[in-house]
This record gives C-alpha cells, structure tokens and sequence, in this order.
C-alpha cells in the first residue's frame, strides 16, 4: 500500500487567525464562541493556551468563563476565516486536484500520480505545512498514510504542530494501545457499547469477530471490523469547490507572436469567465499553461486577495503571469487559461470589489445566449484562427 493519502488540519483554526492578525493574543488563551452578547453560545475553537485550563470546543462559554476568566473572548470573524481557508486550499491544489473537503479547515488529499512532478509523499505533506506556515503564518498538522482513516488519525496524534506518518508495519503497534475513540464515526454512544463488552483499546476490538461486532452494531460493525486493522478502502471525494475552470487551445502552427497569442488569451479568458458567471462562480487564482514546440510544459499562477468573475481581471492576471516570467521566449504549441480556488458568488460582499467589468460581462453573456458565440466579438479578439482546437475542463 503506498502512503498518498494526506490528511491536513489546522491547529485551533479559528483562534491562530485571531492570533495571526493581532499579534498581542499570541500565546494567550483565545475563544471564540458565543454571539458576543453575555454568556450564551458554546465554544467553537479554544487556543492551545485556553486548553490549558481545560476548555475546548463545544463547551458552554459560561462554563469556558469560569475555567479561564482571563482568556480572550471573541464572537468570530466568519468572513476572514473563510478568506484564510481559500488560501489554505488553494496551497493544497498546487500540489493535487485530488481534495477531499471536510470543514473550513480540514481536508483529504490524494497524492496518488503526483509524485514525479513533486516528489515522494512524505516531501509534499512538507512542503504544504511549510508552504502554510511561510505564506499564512499558521500552524498546520499533517497526516499521511496508506488510507483516509489513517491519514486522519496521524494527523491528530502528534497535533499541535503535527507531522506524522503511518507506515503499513506500524499500523498495528499504533492503533492497537489507542482507546476505540479515536476511530472515526465512535461517537460516545458506540463507545458505551464497546466498553460494556470490554472493549477500551482499538487492540480489543480485534479480539471480536465481523459477527460478533455486527450483532452488537448492526452495519457499522463490518467497518468497526476493518477499521481497528487500519483497513479502509473509502477514496477521496474530490469537493465541487477544490475544482477550476479552464480552456486550452493547441495552434495549428507553434506561435511565437505576442499580440497574436495575446488576443488568443483574451478568446480563452473570456469563455472561462462565461463559465464562471454561468455557474455563478468567483475565483482567486488564475492559471497559465504552455507547452512549447519541444512538449516541455509550463504552469504558472497567481492569486488576487480579491475573488473575481470577469474576464478583464482574468485576462489581464494571465497576460502578467506570462510577461512576468518571460514565457515567450520560444514558440509556444499550447495555451491555456484557468481560475481555480472557486467560490459561489453568493458568498461574496457585492461592494469587495469593483463590479463594472462583472456587470458589463453579463451583459455581454445575455446578447451571445441570444445571438450566438460570435454576435459580440472584443476588439482585440478578432477571432485567431490559428487554433485548431479547443478543450474545455473542468478539474485541471
Ligand atoms: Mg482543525
């Protein structure tokens, strides 16, 4: 079983970006929670400092108060912590298309077919903790392991500041000490019936047979079976909004002329932004490939604070993106334009950004939904027909 399936967590998410962007809570006990008005509410994240004193989440912040009065209580800042996670996601698809979201701050990735490109699976969970911590200043922990059970229990294991790997010979010598709650889906009700048969540990769950477990859970019991041998087979779901829009054409003859390949750009940019709007979709980070005569193939991205969905801001991030890395240096056989860290528009503050382009491209989407692909044409656009064809896709 090869190790390609990376669980990401951040560590008390919500407290570390409270943390992050007012430097005088570091290190403090920090809870977020409750609605700001007196003591009602619960706690959704408590800092490593505030658990200290035994306060976690989901416990009354009445409760959190008098375990910790010193710490800092704060309502949330939903918005800036959706913003944070979108970086975090957008870190992790640099390195797979294959994300598995399961909350704000968590996910699964599969690395499986990654590896020539960045290297073993151990150096990729690396580098996104790294890449988390240099670009986010946040603190994440990394699991990695054969499957999504495991994965997600090494993540936990050494957490905060985790980095931990489970081998296909470890896995009895690290879960069988284990008590049976930390097996995913053990809630506190299963977790009573076991321990009434005798079962504490994840080594005494194997003492039972499929029958005896499935008698005593029903179906659950045929994966309890499996799971307390590390056996999982669940694959990693790819989430909806992990995913990009892109559009790549492929020249008749390689091109080496900047303007001609430039109103290429615009053609492609434009049908990615009618996609977007059509699905009333926003992205934050823009995407060029090239592949020149010689097949060597390059990709290049760039990502705004500010999501956007039409196709002026996308055509002119990807025309940067080239001049600024001086892609033109040699005939170009490919190209191709995307936006991915994808977010549904009705998730956007209108007043975020400045909504002309976007207003202007509907308008536009409406006359060719009317009159056809070519009614409106861009000036600089002029239709290239150099392009022999054109692909449309949607998980690049
Ligand atoms: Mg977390």
């Amino acid at each position: 079983m090869a190790l390609d399936i990376i669980h990401v967590d951040m560590d008390a998410f919500y407290a570390a970006v409270e943390q992050k962007d007012n430097p005088e809570l570091q290190g403090k006990p920090v809870i977020i929670g409750g609605t700001g008005l007196g003591d009602r509410g619960v706690v959704s994240t408590a800092s490593y400092a505030a658990r200290q004193y035994g306060v976690h989440s989901a416990m009354p912040i009445k409760e959190a108060r008098k375990l910790c009065p010193d710490a800092v209580f704060l309502p949330g800042r939903m918005e800036r912590y959706q913003e944070i996670s979108q970086c975090i996601f957008e870190i992790m698809s640099r390195f797979t298309p294959r994300i598995e979201k399961i909350s704000i701050d968590e996910a699964f990735l599969d690395v499986k077919g990654c590896h020539r490109l960045f290297g073993p699976s151990r150096k990729i969970g690396k580098k996104i903790k790294t890449s988390i911590k240099q670009e986010l200043d946040l603190v994440a922990s990394i699991g990695l392991a054969p499957n999504k059970f495991l994965a997600k229990l090494a993540s936990d294991l050494e957490k905060p500041d985790g980095f931990k790997v489970i081998r296909e010979d470890e896995i009895a010598e690290i879960l069988d000490p284990l008590p049976v709650d930390k097996i995913w889906g053990v809630g506190e009700k299963t977790e009573e019936i076991l321990q009434n048969q005798g079962m504490r540990t994840i080594g005494d769950i194997k003492q039972f047979s499929e029958q005896e477990l499935t008698s005593l859970l029903g179906q659950f019991g045929h994966q309890l079976y499996k799971l307390a041998r590390g056996h999982d087979d669940r694959a990693v779901q790819v989430s909806e909004e992990c995913k990009s829009i892109s559009h790549e054409t492929t020249f008749r003859r390689d091109l080496q002329d900047s303007e001609k390949i430039f109103s290429v750009l615009m053609a492609l940019s434009d049908k990615v932004g009618r996609r977007l709007r059509k699905k009333s979709l926003c992205g934050k980070t823009v995407f060029i490939k090239i592949r020149y005569g010689d097949f060597t193939t390059l990709t290049r991205q760039t990502t705004s604070p500010q999501a956007f969905y039409d196709t002026k801001t996308i055509y002119e991030q990807g025309k940067k993106l080239i001049q600024n890395h001086g892609l033109l240096d040699k005939p170009v056989r490919l190209l191709g334009i995307g936006v991915s860290s994808l977010i549904a528009r009705h998730h956007l503050q209108l007043s975020l950004f400045s909504d002309q382009d976007g207003a202007v491209a509907e308008t536009v989407d409406k006359i060719k939904d009317q009159f056809g692909e070519k009614s409106i044409v861009r000036a600089n656009q002029l239709i290239h027909k150099n392009s022999k064809q054109s692909e449309q896709k949607e998980d690049s």
